[in-house]
């Protein structure tokens, strides 16, 4: 696919769309416009098993709607002890309308028992991109990052579960003891989106 002047992004989730643009500029550098969601365009229900099929449900949705390249992501935290929870229900892990301090709290709570190197703390953030252009085009991304859910929380960054998870690939840090470059120098969004740039043909 040729890389469109202009991408439309799906996620409703400012923190997470801040992040997607971000990285994808620097990944892309100058050539691409990224533009949010329009107002009047509405948010399709993540009713997907996973989340390949979350992130083409959006993207497809929203090109659909505008007539213009559109990108969504979708992306997840799996715990081993949970047996791969919360997983496409990462947003929603403590109820339909819980916040990131409830979700954390809730995924704290469920490992409560589970010592420091217990194999069940095992987790991994995975994320899967999907862009649909309006001829029907379409390319598909995705990345992992493996680590650890920590015993407390630690950092002020980022956002969702990012001050539980020390990736494998840090120093012990939390994600959110890490400025942005270094979170996504590693993470699965920064990993999904590097491999997505090298998909597109620049003109
Ligand atoms: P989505 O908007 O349906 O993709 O939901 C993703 C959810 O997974 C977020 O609301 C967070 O709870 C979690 N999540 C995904 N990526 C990250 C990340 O980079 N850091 C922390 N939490 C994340």
């Amino acid at each position: 696919m040729r890389l469109p002047s202009k991408l439309l992004l799906a996620s409703a989730n400012p923190a997470k769309a801040r992040e997607l643009a971000e990285v994808l500029a620097a990944r892309l550098g100058g050539d691409v416009e990224l533009v949010p969601r329009p107002a009047d365009v509405p948010e399709v229900a993540e009713d997907q098993p996973d989340f390949e099929g979350n992130a083409r449900l959006k993207a497809v949705a929203l090109c659909g709607a505008t007539g213009q390249a559109a990108l969504a992501d979708d992306s997840g935290l799996e715990v081993d002890a949970l047996d791969g929870r919360p997983g496409v229900r990462s947003a929603r892990f403590a109820g339909e309308s819980a916040d990131d301090a409830a979700n954390v709290s809730k995924l704290l709570s469920e490992l409560g028992e589970l010592g420091a190197g217990d194999p069940g703390r095992r987790a991994r953030f995975r994320c899967v991109i999907v862009v649909v252009a309006p001829d029907g085009g379409e390319l598909v991304a995705s990345g992992t990052v493996e680590g650890t859910i920590a015993a407390q929380q630690r950092g002020e960054s980022g956002f969702g579960y990012d001050p539980v998870f020390v990736p494998d690939d840090g120093d012990g840090r939390t994600f959110a003891e890490m400025t942005s470059d270094e979170k996504h120098s590693i993470s699965h969004r920064g990993r999904a989106l590097s491999e997505l740039a090298g998909q597109f043909t620049i003109p």
